[in-house]
């Protein structure tokens, strides 16, 4: 067991389709619903014309809680859980709030994964696992290990590390 490889999976943008949230939020109150087209390669924190708003959505209580698990996410990562050590790896602590309802959510929708395998953390670069999956390139650019970028409406200008698309392709890559 002790010799299984190590993953550690991002939860904002990987294991959570922040951006659907985003736009549910974006549309509840001001009527407007944005596609994914609309906010094609844009930063973030400012993927709506209101550029307060992503950042007022994360400081909300039940944000994190409420988050939609993304597509096929469970299904792969459950699998990984079988033949690698999975750790979910999130920088929590720049909205302390938030650890919580992440550690609910995780509960909710990964329960297979222990408490002991769930790391909240500032920076990343404290992370040496042998893969990290990010959809941050900041987070990519300090990870020593082999760092994959899960591909995100924010990151698609960016070609310096090997992307994935979406969990299907991460079983994929995972499959050899
Ligand atoms: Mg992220």
């Amino acid at each position: 067991m002790h010799n299984r490889k190590t993953i550690a999976l991002d939860m904002d943008g990987v294991l959570a389709n922040n951006l659907d949230h985003y736009l549910n939020y974006y549309h509840q109150e001001t009527g407007i619903q944005l596609t994914d087209a609309d906010v094609l390669g844009l930063p973030e924190g400012e993927c709506v014309p209101d550029k307060t708003a992503v950042r007022r959505y994360i400081g909300s209580e039940g944000f994190f809680r409420t988050l939609p698990v993304a597509k096929d996410a469970q299904e792969v990562v459950k699998e990984l859980h079988d033949r690698y050590d999975v750790f979910v790896v999130s920088a929590a602590m720049e909205f302390p709030w938030s650890l919580r309802e992440k550690r609910d959510w995780l509960a909710e929708y990964f329960p297979f994964i222990s408490w002991h395998n769930i790391v909240f953390c500032g920076h990343k670069h404290i992370i040496h696992t042998d893969y990290l999956i990010d959809d941050h390139v900041k987070n990519l650019l300090t990870f020593k290990g082999k760092g994959l970028m899960f591909n995100s409406f924010h990151n698609i200008n960016e070609h310096r590390f090997e992307r994935l698309q979406d969990w299907k392709d991460v079983h994929r890559y995972f499959q050899g």
